[in-house]
């Protein structure tokens, strides 16, 4: 009890309002998502630092690039400079120039073409000879202004001078223009055609063009020369830088594609994405799942209190009893009843404290009938002993207790206490003895005159005989078997007389019912015996219909005398309005359905509807001076003989009172 007791306040106390729960909830969810968040982030940092690195690292290779260019281009114009010196100082210059303009083709391999021209810009020497892209572009042309600018640009200044690019035989090329002085003179021109594309393909290495595109563009960002191993993608960055030599707006310019994020990256992505949705899902159904067990812990709390208030108000003592018999439970009806602290019960094992110490043993042997499932159903009554040392009646019903499992786990007893509705039935039992006594003394009253007169027959009989053997003895003639006939008849009219007082004593006294075999014919007979002298004087006939036959029947006949002759007079007084003449009253008797269904009937007043109601009810009568117990009394009478009694109105006027009682079957 009080296990259940400190269980049912765990449920109190853990019962707060659902916001917590929600809170749970969100708190989680809040922390998953952040945590999306800032994973998301973490990683677009990263894509952004690499994109960041790739674009120092393009910049740094463009600069490296450049610089190359630089040192080359710068490397070509020395090596013409000090040609131009030692043509200056050669005896045998033409040779001189072959021989390293040879040199200079193969070392430098962009060169198109390497010429010296005349002061006149005539073309003096040229290697190799068979190719010349400054003279294939024709005279007049953008190109050949843009050479002979150069050309006079360098003379002017006496130094080496590269021109602007131009366009021939389907490629670019510019030229350095290298003066030749003798002296102090200026006697010619050395000047070296350079490929654009030549130059690209020779100063670009491998990985560079493994990376990026790259072209070399000029100040309309016309392509001039272009290297890469790389598909023209999406470019997502681009570097490019002033290529100075030759100056006049060329660029080289360098792109790489779109990142590409590694796979590595993308799966992780991937699966984040992944986890943080199963995480929200997980979440959805912790919160379905959450929101069921609250809905279900509410439906129990309430469910607890509805349960514990029907506790607390039964008056019906309850106790459950494992199935060693040990009590696990007692309500507090019961603790009430007993006088015992549910304390002192939890955990008893027989014998219980409340046990009646003088039937010890009839109340283990029904404690272990209950144990072995064999407890009555209807209940069983025991006298159970209070703390206080009195005792009280209890009416017990025992049902198994079946747990959540389905498992039988022992067995729950209610236990009534019966002890006052015994003690109002002892008083009823007592009442209705004495009313019975009391109605049979008022029968006797107005059954006196008739034992009266059935007392006068026998001894006015007694009397005649005594009367006659006197007068024989007096006179002297007498036979010896006369008179002891006479005496014999005598003594035959005073068992009569003794037999009539015998009954009369036999209705008055108070006693038990006593059941015997008795023979109703006989019964019936002595009834009427008793109220003919009533009868005679209503003027009423009484006709019996009795079969033949001799049932035998197991009541207490001085009872069934009685309720024959409450109903014979009921009858009679209800036929006062009746024409004499036809005053009858009949007592039928049949049988059938192992049944004796005995019938009194009589032509009187009839009952009205509203009479009949409360016909049965104790004290109810229509009669001046009627006490209203009688048919009261012969309903009791006639169910405690497990019979019935009922009324019925005659078709044709008059009442029936009819009876059965049970044959007593061989
Ligand atoms: P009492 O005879 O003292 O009145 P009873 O219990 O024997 O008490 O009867 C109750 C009432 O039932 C009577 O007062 C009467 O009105 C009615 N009653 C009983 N028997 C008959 C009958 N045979 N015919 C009509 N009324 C009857």
């Amino acid at each position: 009890m009080q296990a259940m007791n400190s269980a049912g306040s765990d449920i109190r106390t853990t019962g707060t309002t659902p916001a917590w729960s929600s809170w749970y909830l969100t708190m989680p969810k809040l922390a998953v998502g952040l945590l999306v968040v800032l994973l998301i982030a973490l990683l677009w940092l990263l894509q952004d630092n690499e994109k960041e690195e790739q674009r120092a690292t393009l910049i740094a290779d463009v600069l490296w690039l450049e610089q190359s260019f630089r040192f080359h281009l710068e490397g070509n114009a020395e090596q013409l400079l000090q040609l131009s010196l030692d043509l200056a100082r050669s005896t045998d210059s033409d040779k001189l120039f072959d021989t390293r303009a040879r040199h200079l083709l193969k070392t430098s391999p962009e060169l198109a073409q390497l010429a010296w021209l005349d002061y006149n810009g005539v073309t003096r020497e040229a290697l190799p000879s068979h190719i010349s892209p400054r003279q294939g572009a024709a005279s007049g042309s953008t190109t050949r202004e843009r050479t002979e600018d150069s050309f006079e640009l360098a003379k002017k200044l006496g130094k080496p001078v590269f021109s602007r690019p131009y366009a021939a035989q389907g490629e670019f090329f510019f030229e350095l223009h290298v003066p030749v002085y003798r002296g102090d003179q200026l006697t010619g021109m050395l000047v070296a055609t350079h490929s654009i594309g030549g130059l690209v393909g020779q100063l670009v290495p491998w990985w560079f063009v493994e990376k990026y595109q790259l072209h070399i563009i000029d100040d309309d960002s016309t392509i001039l020369a272009s290297k890469s191993k790389i598909d023209a993608g999406p470019v997502t960055l681009s570097h490019q830088v002033a290529l100075d030599p030759p100056g006049y707006g060329l660029a080289l310019k360098a792109m790489a594609n779109r990142v590409a994020t590694s796979t590595a990256q993308n799966l992780i992505m991937t699966l984040i994405i992944f986890l943080a949705a199963a995480v929200f899902w997980s979440l959805w159904a912790i919160r379905g799942l959450m929101r069921h067990r609250l809905a279900a812990e509410q439906a129990l709390r309430s469910e607890h209190a509805f349960r514990k208030a029907m506790e607390d108000s039964l008056t019906v003592g309850m106790r459950a009893r494992d199935r060693e018999g040990r009590i696990t439970y007692v309500n507090p009806a019961f603790c009430e009843m007993t006088g015992f602290d549910a304390n002192e019960l939890i955990g008893a094992l027989p014998p219980y404290p409340y046990w009646n110490p003088d039937e010890i043993n009839r109340t283990r042997e029904l404690h272990n009938r209950v144990l072995d499932g064999l407890a009555p159903p209807e209940g069983f009554e025991l006298r159970f002993r209070r703390k206080n040392g009195d005792f009280f009646d209890a009416l017990v019903y025992e049902a198994p207790l079946i747990d959540a499992d389905n498992q039988h786990t022992g067995w729950m007893g209610s236990v009534l206490d019966i002890t006052e509705r015994k003690q109002a039935e002892e008083l009823a039992r007592q009442q209705e003895e004495k009313l019975q006594a009391t109605s049979r003394l008022v029968t006797m009253g107005e059954m006196a005159s008739t034992l009266a007169h059935e007392l006068n027959q026998p001894l006015a009989a007694i009397s005649s005989y005594n009367t006659g053997c006197m007068n024989k003895l007096d006179s002297g003639k007498y036979t010896p078997e006369e008179l002891r006939g006479a005496m014999e008849k005598l003594g035959v009219q005073a068992q009569r007389a003794g037999k009539i007082i015998r009954r009369v004593h036999d209705f008055v006294r108070k006693s038990e019912p006593q059941l015997a075999d008795c023979d109703l014919a006989e019964v019936i007979d002595d009834a009427v015996g008793f109220i003919e002298h009533l009868a005679q004087k209503r003027s009423v006939r009484i006709e019996r219909e009795i079969p033949g036959w001799r049932q035998p029947l197991l009541a207490d006949q001085v009872m069934i005398e009685q309720v024959l002759l409450n109903l014979m007079r009921n009858a009679i007084e209800a036929m006062s309005e009746t024409p004499p003449e036809s005053r009858r009253l009949s007592v039928r008797v049949t049988q059938h359905d192992g049944l004796i269904e005995v019938r009194v009937i009589d032509n009187g007043s009839g009952i009205a509807d509203s009479v009949m109601e409360r016909l049965f009810t104790p004290f109810f009568s229509t009669k001046p001076n009627g006490m209203g117990m009688g048919l009261n009394i012969c309903r009791s009478i006639i169910e405690y003989h497990k019979g019935r009694l009922w009324v019925e109105n005659n078709p044709d006027g008059g009442t029936t009172f009819a009876f059965t009682l049970p044959l007593q079957l061989p």
